[in-house]
């Protein structure tokens, strides 16, 4: 772990959900830290609340203690209130790109323009954004699929154009939620290369959940999670 500012840091993360009887803690303490150009591993068995955590980090949920600092700027302390800054929306829209296990593509817009859209809603020149989804789409091998609308892919194609569609606007902050679990070894190892080398060439922060065996090798450092608390553990960094 460098010195420099962490892209990702977590301290004393808790999450209730619920009231009363009816209350699950699904984080009790969580603390994790990512620098810029890191891709690290989130395992721990299902239920465990790597979802959660994930959720809490990209601002779709409130935390119920604790604090998360993105690129040195406080996004939320508990502490201090909860949300340290006004506009959550412009913060996931601009700093965060999400990668669901089930991926979700506007269903009218062609692969091309999913992956281009937020770079253009961003303020990208069309020209430069289209440029720019295809460069993404050929490394994640899927190009040959560019024209084509979202229906007429297969469940891999749509998982490798999500990928492609949350890497577009690059993101400081990259959460990724089981993105290989539909996909076959080698490509799942292509999704992984691209993150490193997308965490590498734009200082990204990135975390992976996931369990899938193929990839946790790749991973130099991994946090495990289990009943809401995590511990870092070294990972074998196997080069991919
Ligand atoms: P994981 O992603 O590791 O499988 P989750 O973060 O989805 O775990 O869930 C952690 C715990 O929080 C589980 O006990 C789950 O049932 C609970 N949980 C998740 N989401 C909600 C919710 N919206 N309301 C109540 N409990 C929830
Ligand atoms: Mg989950």
């Amino acid at each position: 772990m460098s010195r420099e500012t962490p892209a990702i840091l977590i301290e004393g993360l808790r999450k209730v959900y619920g009231q009363g009887d009816t209350a699950v803690e699904a984080l009790e303490e969580v603390h994790l830290q990512v620098a810029p150009g890191e891709v690290v591993g989130l395992i721990g068995p299902s239920g465990s609340g790597k979802s959660t955590l994930l959720k809490c980090l990209g601002a779709v949920i409130e935390p119920s203690g604790g604090r998360m600092v993105l690129g040195g700027q406080t996004i939320y302390d508990h502490g201090a209130g909860g949300w340290q800054i006004p506009d959550l929306r412009a913060l996931r829209r601009d700093r965060i790109g999400f990668i669901f296990q089930a991926p979700y593509l506007i269903p009218f817009l062609d692969v091309t323009d999913n992956v281009a859209l937020l770079p253009m809603l961003a303020g990208q020149p069309n020209r430069a954004a289209r440029a720019r989804a295809l460069e993404l789409l050929g490394a994640l091998d899927v190009a040959h699929r560019a024209r084509a609308q979202p229906s007429e892919l297969s469940g891999g194609e749509q998982q490798r154009v999500s990928i492609a569609r949350a890497l577009a606007n690059h993101p400081p902050v990259v959460l990724a939620d089981e993105p290989t679990a539909p996909l076959d070894s080698e490509r799942a190892l292509g999704v992984v290369r691209m993150l490193h080398r997308m965490a590498a060439q734009y200082r990204s922060g990135i975390i992976v959940v996931t369990h899938d065996e193929k990839i946790i090798p790749t991973f130099r450092r991994l946090y495990h999670i289990r009943d809401g608390r995590t511990v870092e553990e070294a990972g074998e960094g196997r080069p991919v």
